[in-house]
């Protein structure tokens, strides 16, 4: 090995960086930004106490519609279940005495759902939606799979406001 490259180059002396170091310039720095933060409006969230805008886009738990007289707004075109990507919905129909078809059974699996809004955007008489609704959970096995009694009580209770959302969504559609 040659000596030459054994020889190591001096390090380069710099009178800023020894007074920058010295003179603790960088912590005074980070106090600086800290002092300016301590004074300034807090913006923390106290959840659930307050809670912050929602999108009227914003999907949530799903709920299924009846129109003003009471009526399921589903006619078990089963759209919805075909464009489902988590094949998370079950639809089962049968045809009524009066000749309008309508489900027997509308379940989703809240478990696989991704919360994608297919099932909503596909839907041609606004029967199934996404609501604003985030804060529900599942304790046990099961707790989270949505029959169809589960979703029209939801959408009974919620009407109001899904509709509200739904006005204030259609102008940009
Ligand atoms: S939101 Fe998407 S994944 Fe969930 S049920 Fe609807 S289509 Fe399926
Ligand atoms: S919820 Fe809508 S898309 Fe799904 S089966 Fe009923 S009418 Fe068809």
């Amino acid at each position: 090995m040659s000596t030459q490259t054994l020889q190591r180059e001096p390090s380069a002396f710099s009178l800023k960086d020894f007074l920058s170091s010295f003179l603790l310039v960088e912590l005074f720095k980070g106090l600086r930004i800290t002092g300016k933060y301590f004074f300034a409006r807090k913006i923390t969230v106290q959840f659930p106490e307050e809670k912050t805008p929602l999108s009227p886009r914003f999907r949530g738990l799903h709920a299924l519609r009846r129109y003003p007289n009471g009526e399921e707004r589903c006619i078990a075109c089963k759209l919805c279940e075909a464009v489902c990507p988590a094949l998370a919905i079950t639809i089962e129909s049968d045809q009524r005495t009066d000749g309008t078809r309508r489900t027997t059974r509308y379940d989703i699996d809240l478990t696989k759902c991704i919360f994608c809004g297919f099932c909503e955007e596909s839907c041609p008489v606004d029967s199934i939606v996404e609501t604003h609704i985030l804060e529900y959970h599942g304790e046990k096995r099961g707790d989270l799979y949505y029959t169809k009694d589960m979703l029209l009580a939801v959408g009974d209770r919620y009407e109001a406001e899904i509709a509200e959302r739904k006005a204030a969504d259609a102008k940009y559609r």
